[in-house]
């Protein structure tokens, strides 16, 4: 296939004021959208459920962005019935076919990107460049995979004996359950459902109750572009009322999850035990959470330091699994580091994200609310804070002022536990030493970052990091597709690193065929 190589999609400029009147237009006009209402599509019939889940807008929850479907295991069984019935054609298309759909849902998704960035702002509670840059990672997605399965249509290359034709190659696996999260509603959700889609595989699409008007929204791309009824089964609902039962389900072939380390752990559990009539072992790919740091250590640019600290620390309130929650910073520049984080995260503009000039938007929802604000309180007990407040009444808004604590234990819960929010524990370090065994020091392993200029250290923390995504020199959230293959060690997943070279192969079966002449 004639194709452009692959490149990400750029950002927007919001300096040019073209955009942001195209901004405030998508803005008015799905603003007027809001309310509506998004049944479940099953083998492309949309399908009424007797409850629903009300969608609302995390900057102001009295306002209802959408109202969708809630699925019960009744619909669950006839979205896995019908995904399993079209598995047998979709399996068979040709690669080509398939990845031409991604490439159409990528063009369908660019025409109407600020139709979704408006989304973003009103369902997920997102800044203006942050809705860019999510959605600019949904985009990207479609375009890697698509060329992916162009690369991997073939198999790849092994060697043979004499006399003999060997073939490595990968089919289609079967139906995959897609569960996804509310943080990055567009990107994870495209990104994964599209992955399983274009490996030949047909799957039941899951959003987060929290994001499920812009689930519709995805479901509807990938209908526009053309993909055959029932390869998507879009099925909003609750996780903890038709989780279980998809998961458990023995016509379940493999589960695409990103969430919370408890919710993963809890369907590798449930997927591992095998069903009577089940003939197969399910594959999980998990990406979960995240406890991430940045060590700055004595040599370090410590103003491009603190600016990166405050940037992957409070971009999107903190609510990204490689936000950097842990600033361990060396005894030697402790004081000076934490002085520039400090005013870097007083100048943060917090509240309502329907301008371009707000940075940190509120947090997702009153479950996420209540969880930030009890980390807050420990936190009191735990380190000193050294910016913020209590956060205000929830009825106004999900806001959470950017948090400071200092002189935070490395054991502390604030220290160890994800958050997922814009709070940031600063911890001080003896030494480079000291520094990179507290940031090992968590249960989990996503990403994390050194700022050195010290080869040694920069050398010892590529090797012993404990983390799947390791940057020097920088910020440590934002993962590019493509670029920065993206996922984590230890308790933050299976490593399935999305955006990369290995994550297709995940979604099939290789198969090796021999013939002797
Ligand atoms: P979550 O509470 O674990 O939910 C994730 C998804 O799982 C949602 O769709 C949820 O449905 C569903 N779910 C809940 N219970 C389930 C069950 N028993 N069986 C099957 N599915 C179930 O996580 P979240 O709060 O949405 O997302 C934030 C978490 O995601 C953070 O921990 C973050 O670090 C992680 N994350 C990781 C990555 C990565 O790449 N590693 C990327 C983004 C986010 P409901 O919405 O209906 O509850």
């Amino acid at each position: 296939m004639g194709l452009m190589p692959y490149e990400n999609e750029p950002y927007l400029d919001w300096s040019d004021g073209t955009n942001v009147e195209k901004m405030r237009a998508a803005l008015a006009e799905v603003g007027a959208a809001l309310g509506r209402s998004y049944p479940a599509i099953i083998g492309g019939e949309r399908v009424e459920t007797d409850g629903e889940i009300v969608s609302v807008n995390p900057s102001d929850p009295s306002r209802v962005v959408g109202r969708t479907a809630r699925a019960t295991e009744r619909e669950a069984d006839a979205a896995l019935e019908t995904a399993t019935r079209a598995f047998e054609s979709w399996s068979r298309a040709a690669p080509e076919a398939r990845a031409r759909i991604l490439l159409r849902a990528a063009a369908i998704m660019r025409r109407r990107k600020f139709e979704f960035l408006a989304w973003e702002v009103y369902e997920g509670g997102k800044p203006w460049a942050e809705a860019d840059a999510q959605v600019a990672e949904g985009i990207d997605f479609l375009e890697y995979y698509a060329r992916e399965m162009l690369r991997l249509k073939d198999g790849v290359e092994i060697y043979a004996v004499p006399g003999e034709e060997s073939r490595y190659f990968y089919q289609p696996m079967g139906v995959g359950v897609v569960i996804a999260p509310w943080n990055f509603p567009t990107a994870i959700l495209a990104g994964m459902s599209s992955a399983a889609i274009v490996a030949g595989n047909t799957i039941v699409m899951k959003p987060s109750e929290f994001t499920s008007v812009i689930g519709a929204k995805v479901a509807e791309v990938f209908e526009e572009a053309g993909l055959p009824e029932g390869v998507l089964n879009f099925l909003p609902g609750y996780g903890s009322e038709v989780g279980d039962y998809l998961v458990s389900d023995p016509r379940t072939r493999f589960v695409s999850f990103t969430g919370s380390m408890k919710t993963g752990l809890r369907i590798n559990e449930l997927a591992a035990r095998r069903t009577e009539d089940q003939r197969w072992i399910k594959r999980v790919i998990a990406e979960m959470g995240g406890k991430d740091a940045m060590v700055i250590d004595d040599s370090a640019d410590l103003e491009s330091a603190a600016a990166d600290i405050v940037k992957s620390a409070y971009g999107n309130a903190g609510q990204k699994c490689s936000a950097a929650s842990r600033a361990i910073l060396h005894a030697d520049v402790y004081d000076e580091v934490l002085a520039k984080v400090l005013e870097g995260a007083q100048a943060l503009k917090l509240g309502v994200p329907d301008d371009p000039g707000v940075s940190v938007g509120p947090v997702i929802s009153d479950a996420q609310f209540e969880k930030v604000s009890g980390y807050i309180e420990t936190g009191k007990g735990e380190g000193e804070r050294l910016l913020g407040e209590d956060p205000g009444d929830p009825k106004a808004g999900y806001f959470v002022t950017p948090t400071v604590f200092g002189e935070v234990d490395p054991r502390a819960r604030i220290a160890q536990e994800e958050i997922f929010g814009p709070v940031l524990s600063v911890i001080k370090a003896r030494d480079f030493e000291d520094a990179l065994r507290i940031a090992n020091d968590t249960p989990y392993g996503l990403t994390g970052g050194v700022y050195s200029k010290n080869r040694d250290h920069l050398e010892r923390a590529r090797r012993e990091f404990r983390a799947g995504n390791v940057y020097f020199n920088r910020g440590i959230t934002g993962a590019l597709v493509g670029v920065q293959p993206f996922g984590g060690f230890g308790l933050s997943g299976t490593d399935s690193k999305a955006g990369g070279p290995d994550y297709l192969p995940q979604h099939m079966l290789a198969k090796t065929v021999v013939e002797r002449f």
